[in-house]
């Protein structure tokens, strides 16, 4: 028998417990006292941000949503917390060397959001780690502190490997890690056609494993990588060449968002032990790098589920320096220069996209000829009595008794003994009694599993504006959660039950799971959409999602505006940049079409309509205007 629970005053706090917003949201994200969510990029500046500020400001530059905002400070934010926290871990552990970390370009390649990290990166010699010839050039540009490094990883063909020499000959450090034994034989014939001494790194293929989406990228079957005999023959092949000197740099790395400490230590620890058995074969190494991994709590369950850490990026620095000198101390090395390759912990957040939701997908609607008379079917009958008698008691005997009624009548509409009318009179009552019995379950601390079930099935589908293949690319591929939040009208009780669909032509563009701390919640409490517009924040998204996303419906890129926080404002922030979204000659450029075909060809339509009689001359100019005006706008919904 269901348990009746008083129903709470509902309250900011209720706002920040429901979304989990301190779980996920760290000290970066809370709600103000108006019930709109704030970001606080600067955790030493305090100033707090409404995100519906950035949307009020963004309105009035005329930008239109989707719109990604991305907090520059944050970023700034995330490199000192990084780098600070690996230099501490040395200081207090006694660690005898220092930590050069890189920022993966992959992880997210816009420029400003590059420029900002090397920026704020400079004091620590904070470099950059490079997968590809484009993300090679970029870096090679971006570059600035003189002591800090370029990594490059991935696969290298003569011309990647040109790239990284020319930026050795150019007085930079750039590290060409090997990432399969052919490469070393590339790497050695190319450095002495043009002269240079390369600095060589290797990846080794480690045994330690990570668990989670992206475990693939470590054990025997991983994609890159050498074992233990072709690091031997790599070795082998540097001595008979006279080049061993040039190796300086060991490299791992098991996979992305690692939810479990224990794998990251276990991997550090097998690593150092390569590194220190290399070094006793008189492999001058210097450098180990620990690659990528470090993840976020996206539901902030502080749980090793594949959405969330069991760690806190303390920790984290605190595990790596301590795992690393106990092996190097137990075998009496000295202690490498720490390089690690974090990415998705130093951009996840500082990226917030804000959609609109502009509407619902209907399971009913009511019409004059719905009208319940008094001589209705027998099972309309039964229906009203089931209405009529429901309670928090009966529940579940209802819902059943309600699935066999409806049960009966799609037989009966099958076998043609029940008309269009009342099969629909019976659905809609069906759907009456389904949201009722949702209601009074929301007042009951235990429910049953059928019952959730309803509710999930009840759930309100919101119709938002914008591509989850472009903006959420991980949550369609691999089901990875974010944290999505209205913004504002927090101090208000959301009722309605919810899943979000997009606005592609697929069926699977839509989100229905959320962030929970127990699993993940079938739907989302939301609040009405008709007081006018409504805000849903997708929060850390910008880690891999805008740079993976593809055209799928050819919406493209959306809107971005770069926030930066200034006290001088009265809202603490300004719009230093805005980067228009793509407009439909651009994404249709991108797909080979010519926007002068595409205006002269319709320019040749409307002429032989005209001539045709179809359209009077003056009509035909204005719908080339219009065309026209389309080309150049927005593509998604712009409510014009
Ligand atoms: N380094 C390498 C070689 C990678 O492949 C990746 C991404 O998978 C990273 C670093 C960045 O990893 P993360 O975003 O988990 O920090």
């Amino acid at each position: 028998m269901p348990q009746r629970k008083k129903s709470p005053r509902w309250s900011i706090k209720s706002a920040i417990d429901y979304y989990s917003i301190h779980r996920w949201g760290g000290d970066y994200f809370s709600v103000n006292t108006s019930g709109e969510l704030i970001c606080m990029p600067d955790r030493n500046k305090k100033t707090a941000i409404s995100l519906m500020d950035v949307v009020r400001e963004a309105k009035k530059r005329g930008l239109s949503f989707p719109l990604q905002v991305r907090f520059q400070d944050l970023l700034r934010d995330r490199v000192r917390t990084l780098n600070e926290n690996f230099n501490q871990s040395i200081a207090e552990q006694g660690y005898k060397n220092i930590y050069r970390g890189v920022f993966p370009i992959k992880v997210n390649q816009l420029r400003e959001v590059v420029e900002e990290i090397v920026d704020a990166g400079i004091p620590y010699q904070y470099g950059i780690e490079a997968g590809s010839k484009p993300e090679l050039v970029a870096a090679l540009w971006a570059h600035e502190a003189p002591e800090s490094l370029i990594v490059c990883n991935g696969y290298k063909d003569e011309g990647f490997i040109r790239l990284a020499l020319l930026g050795q000959k150019i007085g930079k450090t750039v590290i060409i890690v090997a990432e399969k034994f052919d490469e070393f034989e590339r790497i050695i014939a190319i450095a002495k056609a043009m002269k240079v001494t390369p600095t060589i790194g290797l990846r080794v293929r480690l045994q330690s494993k990570s668990s989670g989406k992206w475990a693939g990228s470590s054990g025997d079957r991983a994609k890159f990588g050498l074992s233990s005999s072709e690091i031997l023959a790599a070795v082998e092949l540097l001595q008979e060449q006279e080049m061993l000197h040039c190796l300086k740099l060991l490299h791992f790395h098991i996979g992305s968002q690692i939810p479990d400490i224990r794998n990251l230590n276990q991997a550090a620890r097998e690593a150092a032990r390569h590194y220190t058995k290399l070094k006793k074969m008189g492999v001058p190494l210097e450098y180990l790098d620990v690659g990528g991994g470090l993840g976020i709590d996206y539901d902030g369950s502080k749980s090793n589920y594949h959405s969330s850490i069991n760690y806190s990026l303390e920790e984290y620095c605190r595990s790596i320096v301590y795992h690393i000198m106990t092996i190097c101390d137990e075998e009496g090395i000295d202690h490498p220069i720490i390089v690690s390759e974090s990415g998705r912990a130093i951009v996840a957040q500082h990226t917030v996209l804000i959609v609109e939701a502009f509407g619902s997908v209907e399971k009913r609607r009511d019409s004059k000829l719905l009208t319940l008379g008094d001589d209705e079917h027998k099972l309309i009958g039964e229906l009203l009595h089931m209405q009529k008698e429901l309670s928090e008691e009966n529940l579940d005997e209802s819902y059943h008794d309600l699935l066999q009624v409806r049960e009966e009548a799609i037989r009966l509409f099958d076998t043609g003994n029940l008309d269009l009318l009342s099969k629909a009179k019976v659905e809609n009552l069906y759907w009456d009694i389904c949201d009722k019995i949702v209601e009074l379950s929301g007042n009951c601390d235990v429910v049953s599993e059928d019952i959730t079930e309803l509710r999930a099935t009840l759930s309100d589908q919101y119709l938002c504006n914008f591509s989850i293949f472009q903006s959420l690319m991980d949550n369609w591929a691999l089901n990875q959660i974010f944290p999505i939040t209205p913004i504002h009208r927090l101090n208000k009780r959301p009722t309605n039950p919810a899943t979000l669909a997009d606005i592609t032509c697929d069926s699977e563009g839509k989100i229905d799971e959320f962030v929970d701390l127990r699993d993940v919640k079938k739907n989302l409490l939301l609040h009405d959409i008709d007081e006018g517009p409504y805000y849903l924040g997708f929060f850390l998204v910008g880690a891999y999602q805008d740079v993976m996303g593809d055209q799928h419906n050819l919406f493209g890129r959306v809107n971005e505006a770069h926030v930066f926080l200034d006290e001088d404002e009265e809202d603490g922030f300004y719009i230093e940049e805005v980067i228009p979204g793509s407009t439909i000659t651009q994404v249709l450029e991108s797909t080979q079409y010519d926007p002068n075909t595409l205006m002269r060809t319709l320019k040749q339509n409307i002429a032989k309509a005209i001539k045709a009689d179809l359209v009077k001359p003056n009509e035909g100019m204005k719908l080339l205007e219009e065309y026209k005006t389309a080309l150049s706008s927005y593509t998604y919904l712009t409510g014009k």
